[in-house]
């Protein structure tokens, strides 16, 4: 590993936090929610898949609830997050596997696994991969992974922090290698508010990005 990546991504880190703030590594839900919040992310926006998870969760009190209702039903529950269809047959689909598997919904027992089983046991339910399981890791279990979206592939890929072909896997392994543990959690929401505010997909602002001397695209795009 590259120790000059490595200063280069903790002063990156540093810059970020300057303006987006220190960001206290919290659980954001267990690890089921995180779960179906995930996969109803998926092919959407933040704000189609905020609400389709809100509406969810307000139309079932309970994720059994959710197992025991029609394809139909949860679809339209979750209508306004896109692909609708495919997402309730998968959501009921994960649902229905854990139910047979364990008798009830309860994935705390995730907690005392270590990470590679979790991540194993994740990817085994269609339509779960690298980006969902990663979300579930970091948010809902506390364990120092990288989720890798849109915004987080690009950036860093302009950033020269990994390479321009590599896969969504491949970022995701460098940067988990690149960052400390404690940094991890911060560094993936000030990439991702760096993403949404400066380094636009389609018009970068490079000349007002404070991470303008780190980036080898906009030193050679301006
Ligand atoms: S300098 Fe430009 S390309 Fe680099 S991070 Fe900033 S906005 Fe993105």
């Amino acid at each position: 590993m590259s120790i000059n990546l490595q200063k280069r991504i903790q002063s990156i880190s540093l810059k970020l936090e300057k303006i987006y703030g220190r960001k206290k590594w919290k659980i954001h839900a267990d690890p089921l929610s995180e779960l179906i919040a995930t996969i109803l992310s998926q092919n959407t926006s933040d704000h189609n898949s905020h609400k389709a998870y809100s509406n969810l969760r307000s139309k079932f009190k309970t994720w059994e609830q959710v197992r025991k209702a029609s394809v139909k039903k949860v679809a339209d529950a979750i209508r306004g997050g896109g692909l609708a269809n495919i997402k309730a047959r998968r959501i009921k689909d994960v649902l229905n596997q854990i139910y047979e598997e364990n008798h009830n919904l309860d994935l705390g027992f995730l907690k005392r696994w270590r990470t590679e089983r979790i991540e194993d046991y994740l990817k085994k339910f269609k339509g779960v991969g690298e980006k969902t399981t990663a979300c579930v890791l970091l948010f809902s279990l506390k364990r120092p992974a990288m989720p890798v979206d849109t915004h987080v592939e690009r950036v860093s890929k302009r950033l020269g922090l990994v390479p321009p072909k590599a896969s969504a896997k491949d970022a995701e392994t460098i940067l988990e290698d690149l960052l400390p543990k404690s940094l991890i959690y911060q560094f993936h929401l000030n990439l991702i508010a760096h993403g949404r505010n400066t380094c636009l997909a389609a018009n970068p602002r490079c000349r007002s990005c404070v991470l303008f001397e780190n980036c080898d695209y906009g030193r050679t795009s301006v």
